[in-house]
């Protein structure tokens, strides 16, 4: 797949966590303060407000379907139908948008387990996907 949807370069707020995704590493913020976790990365805890208290720690990669779709029409050139675009929630509790990997797209449903995978950008960095992971998360 080209790099038809190449995200937004990092900013201040997310260099952390795209250089991570350079090493395959996928993050997630999380506040030292009130333990709430969340992402994308923001300058301050939504759970209590704090602005000092943010870290993060590296996802399992493992995940649940939580919502997904199967995209029939590129939405721009040099993507590649169909696919499942589909919202993840990781093991870690925190939502991605993202899609999900798989020969037969039809198949995946809402709860399915799935694992984390990578695309790299022609820039260095990476995209977290995932792939259906029948076995390990259960
Ligand atoms: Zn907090």
């Amino acid at each position: 797949m080209s790099d038809a949807l190449l995200p937004a370069p990092a900013d201040e707020m997310t260099a952390v966590w795209w250089d991570a995704t350079r090493e395959r590493r996928l993050l997630v913020q999380t506040c030292t303060a009130c333990g709430h976790r969340q992402h994308p990365p923001r300058a301050l805890c939504t759970g209590c407000g704090s602005t000092e208290h943010l870290d993060h720690l590296e996802a399992t990669g493992l995940g649940r379907v939580d919502a997904c779709t199967v995209v029939e029409r590129a939405p721009a050139e040099g993507l590649a139908t169909p696919y499942v675009l589909a919202r993840v929630r990781l093991a870690e509790g925190v939502i991605l948008l993202t899609t999900v990997e798989t020969p037969a797209p039809h198949d995946v449903a809402i709860g399915d387990p799935v694992r984390l995978t990578w695309r790299a950008l022609s820039d260095g960095r990476r995209l977290p996907t995932f792939e259906p992971a029948p076995e390990e998360n259960r």
